[in-house]
């Protein structure tokens, strides 16, 4: 029987390249889903240090308790184990990155998802860690094998912590507009989200040495109140492009350079220094946790919250097959 079925992989890997993932066909249909395989059931996770095996049931409440507060609305902790799952698919198809070229993802939320085991969770939460392990996993198992698909392929599922009233299209971050990664309202803000506006100072001096950091090139007269011109927005309202000290940089650069929490800024100098004004937190594209939380609030499904964020998507039952 195994020798049967691996002999009709085989067969379709070569009618059809690499047939793992696929849709779990609708009840009704004449076709029926492969058993779920634990060794195709397996995700390379890079620790930082070495390449753990680790299964879906393992490793996604660890991405849910790592990215979301679980005190979020539940709706919201579905959205977001809906998103981390189909995230997941997206990396376990697309390969490694450079920096864990072996595995299909890391622990960093600077490079794919934060990972948090249910030891140090329940460590953070204290008294309230059972509940909210409790949330965490009714979220994972409540929509289990769901996923979010494009064109029939997993979606490359972004999400931030909060927007400035407006996601941002993929291509005002990254290198290319995404159908499903477009500009949409966000109903979260300063009365939902802490810190939701910030500022932040620089000295003169501060503010020359980081940006000269990156760019030596940048000229800096005696008032600051000339360092800083130009600056053009998006189509979200963030900081397309800003020019300092006669370089023009992207606002995303800026954010980088200077550690502000988003693009959406302003910038205002004195006479001796540099203050920036930031609102919300987060690259901007894909699903708004916070913005998540209040449509969840307002009554919003799970799938209703992932309509509203990934523009034109399905959302399928998936199965992996060997
Ligand atoms: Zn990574």
């Amino acid at each position: 029987m195994k020798a049967c079925i691996a002999a009709s992989v085989l067969l379709m890997v070569l009618l059809f390249g690499v047939p793992w993932l696929r849709y779990a066909p609708e009840k009704g249909q004449e076709e029926v889903p492969q058993p779920l395989s634990a060794a195709a059931d397996v995700i390379r996770v890079w620790d930082g240090e070495k390449t753990l095996e680790m299964t879906m049931e393992e490793y996604l409440p660890g991405v849910v308790r790592g990215e979301m507060p679980a005190s979020f609305e539940m709706e919201a902790l579905k959205a977001q184990a809906v998103a981390e799952r189909t995230y997941i698919y997206y990396k376990m198809a697309d390969g490694g990155k450079p920096n864990h070229p072996d595995a299909n993802v890391c622990m960093s939320s600077a490079c794919c998802s934060a990972y948090t085991s249910a030891e140090t969770a329940a460590a953070k939460w204290g008294s309230r860690a059972a509940e909210y392990e409790s949330r965490i996993q009714k979220a994972v198992q409540e929509t289990a094998g769901q996923v979010m698909l494009y064109g029939g392929e997993p979606i490359f599922a972004a999400f931030h912590s909060s927007s400035d009233g407006v996601t941002a299209n993929s291509g005002d971050v990254w290198v290319s507009d995404l159908p499903y990664l477009a500009s949409v309202a966000s109903p979260e803000g300063a009365d939902n989200v802490p810190n939701y506006y910030s500022t932040v100072t620089f000295s003169a001096e501060e503010f020359q040495q980081k940006f000269k950091a990156a760019h030596a090139e940048a000229v800096f007269g005696e008032d600051p109140q000339g360092w800083i011109t130009d600056p053009v927005r998006n189509r979200s309202d963030r900081v397309e492009t800003v020019t300092i000290g006669g370089v023009t940089v992207e606002g995303t650069e800026v954010r980088s350079i200077f550690a502000l929490r988003s693009a959406s800024f302003t910038a205002e100098a004195t006479a001796d220094s540099v203050t920036f004004r930031v609102t919300g937190y987060g690259h901007g594209v894909g699903m708004s946790q916070y913005g998540a939380n209040e449509l969840a609030r307002q009554g919003k499904t799970w799938q209703e919250i992932l309509h509203w964020y990934y523009t034109g998507i399905s959302i399928e039952s998936y199965v992996q097959t060997r």
